[in-house]
């Protein structure tokens, strides 16, 4: 639809996991996951509203993964500073939309995430206009933060980052939710953590 999706079909390619663009509701049909990418969430929200995604997309969310990256995780969020944007409320936080500052101020850094008890050090994190999680609500594991702010979150079978993993090639998130043999895939780093 609108938004950075060639570099996330090319790690579930790496993966061994087929993907489609989903850009009308009967493309949900042929899908288990979906993953909502970076752009503009304002243009993001309004093309989602006339395709007439908006329903659909809230009821394949019930049944299965769902992962947003930067204005898919704005999409994802229970609240967001600009009131333009409909967003799913599949995750219960507070979003403030390119909080960072504008383009120029996009950086690279190292990482340390938590997955449950595994821990994976130093990995490469892009934040182009990112936005900022304000709020954490109940029940949201937080996998890694950048200046005490958390920038990748996770319930259950729904994963926010503010970050773009596909711009540094890292699959480890797209396992998370889509790699159920994976040692990080969400049903064994969410235990103790129901929701
Ligand atoms: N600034 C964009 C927004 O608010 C998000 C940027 C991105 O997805 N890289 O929608």
């Amino acid at each position: 639809m609108q938004g950075g999706f060639a570099l996330h079909s090319k790690i579930l390619s790496e993966l061994g996991i087929e993907s489609v663009p989903v850009k009308k509701s009967s493309h949900l049909e042929s899908i288990e996951g979906l993953i909502i990418p970076g752009g503009e969430s304002s243009t993001i929200s309004l093309l989602i509203e006339s395709n007439e995604l908006f329903d659909p997309i809230k009821h394949f969310s019930q049944y299965n993964p769902v992962m947003g990256t930067c204005a898919g995780l704005i999409m994802m969020s229970k609240r967001c500073n600009d009131k333009r944007i409909r967003t799913f409320g599949l995750l219960d936080v507070n979003v403030s939309r390119n909080a960072y500052g504008r383009q120029i101020y996009s950086e690279n850094k190292l990482v340390d995430f938590f997955f449950g008890d595994i821990k994976i050090k130093k990995v490469p994190t892009t934040l182009i206009r990112a936005p900022q999680i304000t709020k954490l609500g109940e029940n949201l594991l937080v996998l890694g933060s950048v200046d005490s702010k958390p920038i990748a979150i996770l319930n259950n079978h729904f994963l926010g980052l503010t970050f773009h993993p596909e711009l540094d090639g890292i699959k480890i998130f797209h396992e998370v939710l889509f790699n159920p043999n994976s040692k990080v895939y969400y049903k064994k780093i969410s235990k103790g953590y129901e929701t």
